[in-house]
């Protein structure tokens, strides 16, 4: 069985609550390496988020991953907020006209995210950023096989693992990158936000 839109209006909703849950502590990850607000940039965005699915759910999940998209880049300053936009615009891309999002089509979205994130930001594995939670991610929900809650919880294990490999790296782009060697022993915010949104939408597809 796939996802139509009111499913991923839901995900996102339950997302959103997440992030709300998160916020204090993605902004004290921020504070220890950046400047303390990607808990509250990204709580904002998914506030947006669901006062614009509030206001009518799209027809198709392309169009509601678009409307999450352009609410991001939007409403979201910061280096979180374009680029968590533009691997929805990207994941949007890839769910074409139809009603329901199934397996090989996530499998497409996760690798467009990861695409669109690091053309955006020029981040790659090992920089210490979100890239290193979606990159595995995707990963991990290209070989997962079973339904979309089996891949997503695949791919939320991978990004969880891959949040977790941040603690030990020095960051190479974003804010963090300005400490160098004193940003060691910190897990990266977006990374773990990452992780948080795909744990999210694996609970949601359940
Ligand atoms: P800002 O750093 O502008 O305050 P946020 O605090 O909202 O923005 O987001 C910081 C997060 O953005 C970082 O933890 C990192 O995961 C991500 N990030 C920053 N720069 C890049 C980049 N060039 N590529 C990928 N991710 C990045
Ligand atoms: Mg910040
Ligand atoms: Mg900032």
């Amino acid at each position: 069985m796939g996802c139509d839109a009111t499913g991923l209006a839901a995900a996102l909703r339950a997302a959103a609550t997440v992030v709300a849950g998160h916020r204090a502590e993605l902004i004290e990850l921020d504070r220890a390496i950046g400047d303390a607000d990607h808990g509250e940039n990204l709580n904002r965005g998914f506030e947006a988020i669901v006062a614009a699915l509030d206001a009518g759910v799209p027809e198709t999940p392309a169009a509601v991953a678009k409307l999450a998209a352009t609410t991001l880049i939007s409403k979201v300053g910061g280096a979180a907020g374009p680029l968590y936009g533009t691997a929805f615009l990207r994941a949007s891309a890839k769910l074409g006209a139809s009603d329901e999002v199934d397996v090989p089509v996530l499998v497409e979205a996760l690798k467009a995210a990861l695409e669109g994130v690091q053309a955006r930001g020029k981040a790659v594995v090992g920089d210490a950023t979100m890239v290193d939670a979606l990159a595995p991610a995707a990963e991990a929900a290209s070989t997962a096989g079973g339904d979309l809650a089996a891949v997503l919880t695949a791919a939320a294990d991978a990004a969880d693992r891959g949040a977790e490999s941040t603690v030990d790296l020095v960051p190479r782009k974003g804010r963090a990158s300005y400490l160098g060697e004193r940003a060691v022993g910190h897990m990266d915010p977006g990374a773990r936000s990452t992780a948080l949104l795909l744990r999210a939408f694996a609970e949601a597809a359940r």
